[in-house]
């Protein structure tokens, strides 16, 4: 079918993609990360395929990215909220029974008053900074949070279920802070441990560490890029995963011009002889950077093609040269590399940005259509 722009995703490789990393992390749990509309890919789509390939676990950043996986009836799997906000519907949540990452005290507070409304406890995951300087209380504040978390576990309003803590730099292999985070977590589990919290996973990695750091996986690992096929470290290799995401579109107009034409706004690609030119309908609206004018290749006809002059909200323009092309031929903008199109990687690499950006900035406007996958119930 001819579409104006469309992202296909290909549900297998998500499965497959969290068997690899099950494979790679020995033993330990895979929570696998769904936040951003799963990297791009669509929320729960994505959370079921993970959870056919083995996840056990998922995680979200937001609260309402939890109350969604539960509206569309994914229950029966813990998953965790990464980021609270003062103020959140922590009811809803509990109601719900989402995990919480609790890295300071005034979600510790709203999350016991929102488990005593409801008569039942709240799981929770206390989260360290060991030296991201983000998210978690920091080795002073970790004594005081973790002694309110067992005072409120002891009053039956909270159940301590992790212990957890995120790598700064785990995609650069040898940095220094890679060695030094995971010994301030050994610590910081440690005390808490001694002070009494029996913690039913401790988790710290994520895509990178679980692929590259064995001593990091303890009893579960986070794997968000990997899940959809990308490299958490490209300089490292490709960890046999797949890209689960090919954007398409269909050419919209196909026509000649002569040499000298200016091509799009500010006419920052002129033709330097007759030529062809492609109309193709995905934009910065679409979440093709605008940045990558004059700059992206996609794959037309069978060649790559860059983009030429500006990406507009809507469409950009290739320069075929004499190639034949038709108006509704498909033009592939990226994919799993396999058929000569560039990959996600690529488009990072051409503007100086992570395959992460790439993928989960590809907006709501273009529909995803789903190959493969565990059967819709
Ligand atoms: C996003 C996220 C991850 C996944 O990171 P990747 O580099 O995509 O594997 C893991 N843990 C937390 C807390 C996150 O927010």
């Amino acid at each position: 079918m001819s579409s104006p722009a469309q992202a296909r995703i290909d549900l297998d490789a998500i499965s497959g993609n969290v068997a690899v990393v099950r494979e790679q992390a020995g033993g330990a749990e895979v929570m696998a990360m769904v936040k951003a509309e799963a990297y791009g890919h669509g929320l729960v789509p994505a959370a079921r395929a993970a959870l056919a390939g083995g996840a056990t676990w998922l995680g979200v950043a937001k609260l309402d990215e939890g109350l969604r996986l539960r509206a569309a009836g994914v229950v029966g799997v813990p998953v965790l909220v990464c980021l609270g906000v003062p103020g959140e519907d922590y009811d809803r949540g509990v109601a719900d029974g989402l995990d919480f990452a609790v890295g300071a005290p005034w979600l510790l507070d709203e999350l016991t008053a929102a488990a005593e409304r409801a008569g039942r406890p709240v799981r929770v995951h206390l989260k360290a900074d060991t030296g991201m300087s983000r998210g978690g209380a920091t080795p002073e504040d970790w004594p005081g949070l973790v002694d309110a978390a067992l005072a409120a576990e002891a009053a039956g309003a909270v159940q301590v279920v992790g212990l957890m803590s995120h790598f700064a730099c785990a995609d650069e292999l040898d940095h220094p802070s890679v060695p030094r985070q995971l010994a301030t977590f050994t610590d910081m589990v440690e005390s808490a441990e001694k002070a009494g919290v029996r913690p039913e996973v401790r988790h710290l990695a994520n895509s990178a560490a679980a692929l590259t750091l064995p001593d990091a996986r303890f009893d579960l690992v986070r794997p968000g890029i990997a899940t959809y096929g990308l490299s958490p470290a490209p300089s490292l290799g490709s960890f046999g995963l797949r890209p689960a995401m090919t954007l398409t579109a269909s050419t919209a107009l196909v026509k000649r011009v002569p040499a000298g034409s200016g091509v799009s706004y500010g006419h920052t690609y002129v033709t330097d002889r007759e030529t062809t030119l492609a109309v193709v309908p995905a934009g910065y609206g679409d979440g093709v950077p605008r940045h990558g004018s004059n700059v992206l290749p996609v794959l037309a006809g069978g060649k790559r093609r860059t983009i030429a002059g500006r990406v507009c909200m809507d469409q950009f323009v290739i320069d075929l040269g004499d190639d034949p092309l038709a108006a509704g031929d498909e033009v592939v903008l990226f994919g799993p590399g396999d058929q000569g199109e560039p990959t996600a990687q690529d488009w990072a690499d051409a503007l100086d940005t992570i395959s992460y950006e790439i993928v989960t900035r590809i907006g709501g406007r273009v529909p995803r259509v789903y190959e493969g996958g565990p059967a819709a119930d």
